[in-house]
């Protein structure tokens, strides 16, 4: 799973990449360079087993985050816009501190111009296609598909606002349309105000698309990435804030791409496995091992929650609390699952 952070030059892309991931990279205005690097995905569930299991290992779902650089005097190039079409998820930074050489942000300009630009390079891709089976007649539902969507296009509705079936949506996974990718916003603000939330005008617009929004500093969180974790803490209080907002963008960027997280605990590994959500159980067991999903006989769930409250596995069986669940089970997000097989 591949998130891309988009934006303007000067928004501070390279500088969030570089706090999230902890790499190091070079920053500075539209550096143009394209970085990949995964991050783990903080998570307190984890945590909690893992200090009652106290494992060898200790492992966290992880996501890729790529830095898809600038592109952005004339609109975003074309360069870009393919890096965009291939990724999972798009994270869109917004400037929001003064630029070094003045100038404030306008955040919510920048994600009118964003929207409108990949409202175009859709449009350009759809029209081409409906053309073209027109002509041929070859596919009469995916004609009409197109032709609905290109009118939404022209009215300004990107892809994932439009009302499409389950079917509908996956036929239109090919095209890798960007409006249809699920956005995230993220408004790098100056750092003295990274306590406070979104303006109202970016917030509402925000609102009517159905986007999420996360306020933080680029600059702050990469000062707070060199720290060591104790002075960490109390730097992170100071701000008034309860804890980097790396951790919340993180989370953020995981729920953005549709994925729970599968917890299993023993004494040799505690560890999340990310599943897209509404995974079956015998699918969820092969992200662990094929044989377990070839042979799987049933899982044992327990949330996780009432596993670390009863304290062992033991006593959640005791309590009557761990259920036993078949082939046709959904696995929620932070059940702690045991899973029966054969091979
Ligand atoms: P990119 O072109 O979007 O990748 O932007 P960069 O990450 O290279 O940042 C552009 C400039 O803005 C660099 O000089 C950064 O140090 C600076 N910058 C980035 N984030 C912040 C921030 O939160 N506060 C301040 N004051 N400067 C920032």
């Amino acid at each position: 799973m591949k998130i891309g952070l988009v934006g303007h030059p000067g928004g501070g892309k390279s500088t969030v990449f570089g706090a999230l991931t902890g790499l190091a990279v070079e920053t500075g205005f539209g550096s143009g360079k394209e970085n990949v690097g995964s991050v783990k995905v903080p998570d307190s569930r984890v945590d909690a087993l893992s200090e009652m299991y106290a494992p060898k290992k200790t492992t966290y779902a992880e996501i890729t985050f790529t830095d898809l650089g600038g592109g952005h005097g004339e609109g975003i190039d074309r360069k870009t816009l393919n890096a965009m079409r291939s990724v999972d998820a798009l994270c869109q930074v917004l400037r929001a501190f003064p630029a070094p050489d003045g100038g404030d942000g306008d955040p919510l300009a920048e994600m009118l111009e964003m929207e409108t630009e990949t409202l175009l390079a859709d449009l350009e891709v759809v029209e081409q296609r409906v053309l073209r089976l027109r002509k041929d007649r070859s596919n009469p539902a995916e004609l009409a598909l197109l032709e609905r969507v290109q009118e939404a296009l022209e009215n300004e509705i990107p892809g994932r606002r439009m009302t499409l079936s389950e079917d509908e949506r996956r036929m239109l996974l090919g095209y890798s349309l960007l409006s249809q990718k699920p956005l995230l916003l993220v408004l790098n603000v100056a750092e003295e105000s990274v306590a406070e939330s979104a303006p109202d005008g970016l917030a509402s617009a925000a609102r009517e698309r159905g986007l999420g929004v996360v306020v933080l500093s680029a600059a702050v969180e990469m000062d707070i990435a060199q720290m060591q974790t104790t002075e960490q803490a109390e730097f992170v209080a100071s701000l008034g804030l309860a804890e980097p907002a790396r951790n919340r963008f993180i989370r953020g960027a995981f729920e953005l791409i549709d994925l729970v997280s599968m917890l299993t605990v023993g004494p040799d590994e505690c560890r999340a496995w990310p599943i897209p959500r509404g995974t079956l159980a015998p699918r969820a067991a092969g992200k662990i091992h094929s044989d377990i999903e070839r042979g799987f006989i049933r899982a044992e769930v327990v949330p996780w929650e009432q596993l670390v409250e009863q304290g062992s596995e033991a006593k959640c069986k005791e309590a009557g609390l761990t259920r036993v669940e078949g082939k046709d089970y959904v696995i929620q997000d932070g059940d702690v699952v045991n899973f029966r097989f054969n091979v």
